[in-house]
């Protein structure tokens, strides 16, 4: 839990003083960080900051993984996460867009908040470890992934039931 390196803490203040329309990238590769409550793995992407006359443009683009359970089978497993934002760090308040970010004096941004918030949006809610996850048997509990203990769960649609009595001459 102590990392205390923080890779999303940008010094971007030379990019405030230079002219609209500069803009400079920078690159992540994080084998692993602990972002609040939230546990990212692999994070590689990049964020582009540009001058504008407004403030400071961020265009993020993340991707990670992070500790799951599969909601089918239950087992723990690496979900996949994608994110990709654009928030402006504002000069003044007038300038300020929706989410309300002012460039700070100091010229460094922490962008782990917004990170951290961004990668919860794009965690499913009903996360699998394959789409094909077969479950556990209702039967008894075995992990269907990983062996097949022979209980015939297959239920009929009860909407095809129907359409099979109809057919029936
Ligand atoms: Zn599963
Ligand atoms: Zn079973």
């Amino acid at each position: 839990m102590a990392h205390r390196h923080n890779p999303f803490r940008l010094n971007v203040g030379f990019v405030a003083h230079e002219q609209v329309g500069y803009s400079r990238e920078f690159l992540f590769d994080i084998p692993t960080l602990q972002l609040d409550d939230l546990l990212l793995h692999q994070i590689r992407g990049q964020a582009v900051v540009s001058r504008t006359p407004q403030g400071l443009l961020f265009r993020v683009y993340l991707e990670a993984t992070t500790p799951a359970e599969c909601v089918r089978c239950l087992e723990p497993f690496e979900q996949a996460l994608v994110t990709d934002f654009t928030e402006l760090y504002a000069f003044s308040r007038k300038q300020m867009g929706e989410s309300g970010l002012l460039y700070p004096e100091s010229g460094i941004i922490d962008l782990a908040p917004l990170v951290r918030e961004y990668m919860w949006l794009a965690f499913p809610i009903k996360p699998l470890c394959a789409e094909d996850c077969r479950g556990l048997c209702p039967v008894c509990g075995a992990n269907r992934n990983v062996e097949d203990c022979g209980h015939t769960t297959e239920s009929i649609d009860p909407r095809l039931e129907i359409l099979k009595t109809l057919l029936e001459p």
